[in-house]
C-alpha cells in the first residue's frame, strides 16, 4: 500500500516551516527547548483553521453535540478517579552506558522491524526479549539496560502560597476529563436527550518518555475530543459510526485513502471495551493520527464513586436511570497539522524546467485564501482598494516585491490557493487574473465578482 515515491520528508518539512513561518523552534534564542514548538504567523492561522473545520464537523453541523472549553488544571481527585495517578505510564529503560532514556516497548518494535508487538507482552516479557535478543540502545550501541520502571506521565505541579498549603495538582494529561466531570451540568443546562455528545479543543500535557518526530509527539500539545454519551447496547453501532467520521473528516480534508488505515488495538486501555487508531502514512511511517474508544460507563462510574455525585441519566420518557456508555473520539491538533502539512506537500517540475515546492493544502485550511500582487508598483493604489475589500470577508496578503514568479512560489510554498494579479487592464476595466494553486491556471474576471468567487471555494 502507498508504495509511491512521495517528495516529503520530515527535514524538508522542518526547513520548510521555519522559512516560512509555520513553525519554529521553542525558546530558539536560548538554544531552544527540546520538543517544543512555536506556531508562527502562517502556522497559527492553519492550525485555527484545522480546529475551526474540526469544531464545524463535530459540533456545528453534529446533531447534539456541544461544546465546551474546561480548565487545564482540575481537583487532583479527578485523576485518582480516571485511574491516571495509578496507570498512565509507560515501561521505562535507561542505558547505564550513555544514561539515554527509552520506552521498552519501542525498543522491541524497533528491533523487531514490527514483527513483534510490546502491547500484548507484561513488563518481565519485555524484559526477557531485550535480554535474549540482545536489543543493544540505539544511541550508543551498548548493550548495559536498567530493568523496566514504570514512568508516569503526568506532569506535576503545586498550587498555595506557602509551603504548607502546597498542594500536588498535575497539568491534564488529556481533556476528556473535563468533558465527564461536566456530563451532568451540560446534560441540565441543554435539556441534551441521551445520545449526546461533549467535545472540546484544549491544551494537554504528558512528560513523554521519547517525544520527538517533530511536532508528532512532544510534551505539550493540543487535543480535539468527542464524547459520545449513549445507552448501553446502542455502543458497538456508535463506535463503527465514529469510525467513519472519523475517516471522513480526514478524506473530506483531501488526504488521499492511500495514506489511511485503521488499526485496532491489541492491549485495551483498562476502561476500553474495543479500541482502534487511524493511522496515518507520516514521513518516518504509519503511525496513530486519531484514536476512537469504546469507554464504556467507566469514566461516569468512577466520578460517581469518587465525587458521591450522581452521573445517572434518567429518560424522560421511560424514567429508567442509568450511566451512559461513551465513545470517544480524540486527535491531536499539532499531529494532525503534521498530517496536512506532510499530505499538502509536493515538489514539481514546471514546464520551463523549474521546481516548485508547494502546499495544496484544503483552500479552509490556507492561511491566506488568496494574495493580491500588484504587477507594477504604480498599480499599488488599486491592489491595495482590492486587497482591503478583500480581507473583509477572508485572510488576505498582499505582496509587491520580487518578480511574479517568486511571489508565485512563495504563495504556493504557503499553500495560498488564489493569486490575484492587477494589471494595466484593471485600471481600464476593472478585471484582474486569478491563478489557481493548483493547476496554474488563470481565469480572468471582475473584482468586483472576487469575494464571492473566492468564498465559494474555501468552505469545508
Ligand atoms: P500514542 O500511542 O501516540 O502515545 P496515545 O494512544 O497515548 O498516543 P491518546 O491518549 O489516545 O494517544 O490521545 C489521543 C490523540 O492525542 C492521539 O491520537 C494523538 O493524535 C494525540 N496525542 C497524544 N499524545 C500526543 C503527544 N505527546 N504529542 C502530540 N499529540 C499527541
Amino acid at each position: 500500500m502507498a508504495e509511491e515515491k512521495r517528495a516529503v520528508t520530515m527535514d524538508k518539512l522542518v526547513n520548510l516551516c521555519k522559512a516560512r513561518g509555520i513553525i519554529f523552534p521553542g525558546s530558539e534564542i536560548y538554544g531552544g527547548m527540546g520538543n517544543t514548538w512555536d506556531y508562527g504567523p502562517i502556522g497559527v492561522e492553519i492550525k485555527n483553521n484545522i480546529k475551526r473545520a474540526w469544531w464545524k464537523r463535530f459540533v456545528q453541523e453534529s446533531d447534539n453535540s456541544y461544546g465546551i472549553d474546561a480548565a487545564i488544571l482540575m481537583n487532583s481527585r479527578v485523576w485518582e478517579a480516571s485511574g491516571h495517578t495509578t496507570s498512565f505510564s509507560d515501561p521505562k529503560m535507561d542505558c547505564k552506558e550513555c544514561k539515554s532514556r527509552h520506552r521498552a516497548d519501542n525498543l522491541i518494535e524497533a528491533h523487531s522491524k514490527g514483527k513483534v508487538n510490546p502491547d500484548v507482552m507484561t513488563n518481565e516479557e519485555m524484559e526477557a526479549y531485550i535480554r535474549e535478543h540482545r536489543v543493544c540502545c540505539p544511541i550508543c550501541g551498548k548493550f548495559n539496560w536498567t530493568n523496566i520502571r514504570t514512568f508516569n506521565l503526568m506532569f506535576e505541579t503545586s498550587r498555595g502560597v506557602t509551603d504548607e498549603s502546597q498542594n500536588k495538582i498535575y497539568l491534564r494529561p488529556e481533556t476528556a476529563q473535563g468533558e465527564f466531570v461536566n456530563f451532568m451540568n451540560v446534560q441540565r443546562t441543554t435539556r441534551a436527550k441521551v445520545p449526546f455528545g461533549i467535545a472540546q479543543i484544549g491544551k494537554a500535557f504528558r512528560n513523554e518518555i521519547t517525544p520527538g518526530n517533530f511536532i508528532f509527539r512532544t510534551i505539550e500539545f493540543e487535543q480535539m475530543e468527542h464524547q459520545w454519551f449513549c445507552k448501553e447496547g446502542t455502543d458497538v453501532q456508535y463506535y463503527g459510526e465514529f469510525k467513519q467520521k472519523a475517516w471522513k473528516f480526514l478524506t473530506d480534508l483531501n488526504f488521499s485513502e492511500e495514506h489511511l488505515r485503521f488499526k485496532d488495538h491489541d492491549k485495551l486501555a483498562h476502561y476500553a471495551k474495543c479500541a482502534c487508531d487511524i493511522q496515518y502514512l507520516f514521513p518516518m511511517g504509519w503511525s496513530e493520527l486519531n484514536g476512537i474508544h469504546n469507554r464504556t460507563d467507566y469514566d461516569l462510574s468512577r466520578h460517581q464513586e469518587f465525587s458521591g455525585k450522581t452521573m445517572q441519566y434518567i429518560d424522560p420518557v421511560t424514567n429508567e436511570k442509568y450511566i451512559p456508555y461513551v465513545v470517544e473520539y480524540s486527535i491531536g491538533a499539532d499531529r494532525l497539522m503534521l498530517a496536512v502539512l506532510t499530505e499538502a506537500y509536493d515538489e514539481e517540475t514546471l514546464s520551463d524546467g523549474e521546481t516548485r515546492v508547494v502546499l495544496h493544502l484544503h483552500p479552509a485550511l490556507a492561511a491566506y485564501k488568496a494574495a493580491v500582487l500588484p504587477l507594477q508598483k504604480n498599480l499599488s493604489e488599486k491592489a491595495e482598494e482590492i486587497f482591503k475589500e478583500l480581507r473583509k470577508h477572508f485572510p488576505v496578503t498582499y505582496d509587491a516585491a520580487g518578480s511574479i514568479g517568486k511571489r508565485y512560489r512563495r504563495q504556493d510554498e504557503i499553500g495560498t490557493p488564489y493569486c490575484i494579479t492587477i494589471d494595466f487592464d484593471t485600471l481600464n476595466d476593472g478585471t484582474v487574473t486569478v491563478r489557481d494553486r493548483d493547476t496554474m491556471e488563470q481565469v480572468r474576471i471582475h473584482s468586483d465578482e472576487l469575494a464571492a468567487y473566492i468564498s465559494q471555494k474555501i468552505i469545508f
